[in-house]
């Protein structure tokens, strides 16, 4: 669940409405895209621990440094994500070596493919993090499945759940579904890990004509 784009009284009241509507048995995560300078990171995290929250992701800006996630996971109450914008297994190592997060989000499909995952993996392991990617489901599944550290993939919102002028057209599941003809399905918040040859989705050319920006 996004928070910080509120001011944090607005913010609590959404996060406890959800935490309300989940029950106490369905995991909350909360993901601040660095929203919030330093203190303001940890007077949020101090505000949205009680209502159960399994991590608290990118919670300040990138340029504060790890320290500063380190002192909202130290005075904040919630455990810390990140990772999703380390670029190399180089950058990822100094976020473990920082102690300042509790799962690794790094991005395959933002840099470094498969093999270089595999090598944060490890790297994580060794410190007993797990791995929770960032977004590409598709291809995070077979990498989160191969890992004995790996935990769980990012799906964004089922478009279902959405009109098709909705404003979150941008992020929208099906625009980016569309350009599939094959697809690993998800069944009761599970992707079901395919069982064939290959990463188990293809791509639908006609939509990838359809959809392609120019490069112009
Ligand atoms: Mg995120």
């Amino acid at each position: 669940m996004r928070v910080g784009g509120e001011s944090l009284g607005v913010d609590v009241e959404r996060v406890a409405v959800a935490r309300e509507a989940l029950g106490p048995s369905v995991l909350l995560m909360l993901d601040a895209n660095e929203a919030y300078e330093s203190d303001a990171g940890i007077s949020a995290a101090r505000a949205f621990a009680p209502y159960d929250i399994f991590w608290f992701e990118e919670p300040a800006r990138w340029y504060e440094g790890a320290s500063v996630w380190k002192r909202v996971a130290n005075e904040g109450g919630i455990a810390i994500a990140g990772g999703e914008q380390a670029a190399t297994r180089w950058e990822a190592a100094d976020l473990v070596d920082s102690g300042a997060i509790s799962f690794m989000e790094f991005d395959c499909m933002r840099t470094g493919g498969p093999s270089e995952w595999l090598k944060v993996a490890e790297i994580c392991n060794r410190a007993n993090i797990p791995m929770v990617p960032h977004h590409g489901p598709h291809i995070h599944v077979h990498l989160v499945s191969a890992a004995s550290n790996g935990l769980l993939v990012e799906v964004f919102p089922d478009p279902a759940e959405y009109a098709p002028d909705d404003e979150l057209e941008f992020t929208r599941w099906d625009r980016k579904l569309e350009m599939f003809s094959k697809y690993p399905k998800i069944v009761d918040g599970n992707m079901v890990l395919p069982e064939t040859p290959g990463w188990g989705f293809e791509l639908d050319d006609d939509a990838v004509g359809r959809l392609a920006v120019p490069n112009s």
